[in-house]
């Protein structure tokens, strides 16, 4: 469908990051909302981000599912020809790290949740031949049905052959896998949809601890300690009040080595997901209902 930016009036700012700006929209005649994100290609000198820009309105452009957020259309916006807007599906409760501190913690049957309708939406892109690269909590997304839709196609990549070194990339190193680092000992037959296995691993472990889990509590997130923590440290453990199917479905996603990695087909039949099956949609739902509780 089309629209034009004049038809949109703001709402709100619904976050920033490196990719650009966020609002809640209104359309003005039929009172529906949307996010629009603000890219604008032409300001970047650098050419690798300005080429990552155009990927993501690529990659966005192709995708149609359940999991994905949607993308309405791509509209042009201000009076320079080179900056885009992207009309996206509004998802109106926010991001799982918002909804993380919201809670301080997620309950695990929430987490099964979570690990279900994002694995869907990987096993989706990783059939498109997408590699996400950026899996966190902050670009999962969430609406007041229970939907959990895979966001921000920044950094992603069709079909990577090459390995993406850490200083080639825009956003945040935390969340990378061990090969990303370093391919040579733990890439295995990279082909790079195992990495996103491996940040999913670190996300559902970080939303049941409460923090990020490969750095001490206030420690700053530099380059060096991150790569140490990702390639040489202890995986990080669960408390004793994580069930066994939790522990070994973490443990399934963050094997160091990438061939030794559960793939997605195979995360998607893990029993910790089959444990939580009748009960996992309804306690994510009555969590977001519930702003400032703690369930955990
Ligand atoms: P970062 O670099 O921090 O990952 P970014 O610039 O790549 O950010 P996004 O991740 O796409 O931008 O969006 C930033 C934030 O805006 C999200 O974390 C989310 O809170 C909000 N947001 C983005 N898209 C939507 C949407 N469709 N519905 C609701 N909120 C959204
Ligand atoms: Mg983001």
């Amino acid at each position: 469908s089309e629209h034009r930016l004049a038809d949109l009036e703001r709402v709100q700012v619904l976050g920033h990051g490196n990719g650009g700006i966020v609002y809640k929209v209104r359309h003005v005649r039929t009172g529906e909302l949307y996010a629009l994100k603000l890219l604008h290609p032409h300001h970047q000198s650098d050419a690798a981000v300005r080429r990552q820009i155009y990927r993501e309105i690529e990659i966005l452009r192709r995708t149609d599912s359940p999991f994905v957020v949607r993308c309405h259309s791509i509209v042009q916006s201000g009076a320079a020809s080179g900056d885009f807007a992207l009309l996206l599906e509004y998802m109106d409760a926010g991001n799982l790290d918002s909804l993380l501190r919201r809670h301080r913690r997620l309950p695990e049957a929430a987490l099964a949740e979570v690990a279900r309708q994002v694995l869907q939406g990987l096993s989706y892109l990783h059939s498109q031949k997408i590699v996400h690269r950026d899996i966190k909590p902050s670009n999962l997304l969430v609406n007041r049905d229970g939907e959990i839709k895979i966001s921000d196609f920044g950094v992603s990549k069709m079909m990577v052959r090459s390995l993406a070194p850490c200083n080639s990339y825009v956003g945040t190193c935390a969340y990378m896998s061990p090969e990303r680092f370093d391919p040579d000992t733990y890439g295995g037959s990279y082909d790079g949809y195992a990495g996103d296995v491996w940040s999913l691993g670190l996300t559902v472990l970080e939303l049941y601890l409460g923090h990020f889990p490969l750095l001490q509590e206030g420690q700053r997130p530099d380059w060096a300690a991150l790569m140490c923590a990702i390639c040489f440290g202890e995986p990080p453990s669960l408390p004793d009040s994580a069930s066994d199917e939790l522990r070994a479905f973490v443990a399934s996603c963050l094997q160091r080595e990438a061939d030794r990695r559960w793939t997605v087909e195979q995360l998607l039949a893990h029993p910790f997901l089959t444990r939580y099956q009748s009960e996992s949609s309804l306690v994510l739902k009555k969590l977001l209902l519930l702003p400032e509780q703690c369930l955990a």
